[in-house]
């Protein structure tokens, strides 16, 4: 039985309403708009036990601190603004089924990978 308190059910809500991977410090400025006596410490560590628990997963993205996002286990694609630096995910099927037959040397298989497009979001445009 997973402890369930309320701290994490606030940050379990915040991440699965966000539309894309947020900080540690982005997370808590989110969460704390909905119970505004969360404090720093109490997510951070919070956050690290949903990690361990694997109910949030971590996202290391190119460049970029470590972000977090609720438990996913499709495959998707990230879009950073430049201005804004918000990073949000992309619905849209992988485009990289295009490269299948791409040329490896021999012996090399892929097994993933990340894509992150970048430009300009709806509120910085
Ligand atoms: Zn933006
Ligand atoms: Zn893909």
């Amino acid at each position: 039985m997973k402890r369930r308190t309320k701290q994490r059910e606030i940050i379990l809500a915040t991440l699965s309403g966000a539309n894309g991977p947020l900080t540690a410090e982005e997370l808590w400025q989110q969460a704390r708009a909905q119970s505004n006596n969360l404090g720093k410490a109490t997510v951070y560590r919070n956050l690290r036990l949903l990690v361990q628990e694997e109910d949030v997963q971590e996202v290391h993205l190119p460049n970029e601190s470590t972000r977090f996002e609720a438990k996913f286990t499709g495959h998707r694609h990230y879009f950073y603004c430049e201005k804004c630096k918000n990073i949000s995910f992309i619905q849209a099927t992988c485009p990289v089924a295009a490269l299948d037959g791409v040329t490896l040397p021999s012996g090399y298989k892929i097994r993933s990978h990340s894509l992150m497009f970048y430009g300009l979001c709806v509120e910085c445009d």
